[in-house]
């Protein structure tokens, strides 16, 4: 695990970020590069790396992932319309920052599922 990853120190608070909830399992913040009007990442406090290392002990904090995208996906307002949630893994899922996260994207139609490589 990495303790110093970027989420663990925006979680921290050490480096600025429009943090929109937190709590003792979970923080959510604004994408620094939204691709829709909502565009919110919600992380686990605890910084797991990728999908692979999840084990059952993280089963609580990770399902409290769903009830924090809910619970914003209200207050944002895009509930109803609807959203994505979106978890990307290594390579070829196109994660960049190895601490665990869902992306909640709304705001706007979200399209095809998954772009076709150019
Ligand atoms: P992923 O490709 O799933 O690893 O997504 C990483 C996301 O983190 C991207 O959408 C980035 O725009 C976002 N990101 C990177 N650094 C920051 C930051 N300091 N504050 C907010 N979002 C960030």
């Amino acid at each position: 695990m990495n303790e110093d990853d970027i989420f663990a120190k925006i979680i921290r608070r050490e480096i600025p970020a429009d943090i929109v909830f937190q709590d003792d399992r979970v923080t959510a913040f604004r994408d620094i590069s939204p691709q829709a009007p909502t565009h919110i990442l919600i992380v686990p406090n605890k910084p797991i790396p990728t999908v692979n290392d999840v084990t059952e002990a993280d089963e609580a904090d990770l399902g409290h992932l769903f009830v924090v995208a809910a619970t914003l996906a209200q207050r944002e307002g895009i509930a109803e319309n609807g959203y994505r949630l979106i978890v990307n893994t290594n390579r070829d899922g196109g994660q960049v920052v190895f601490h665990v996260h869902m992306h909640l994207l709304g705001g706007r139609p979200m399209g095809r599922m998954v772009a076709k490589p150019a």
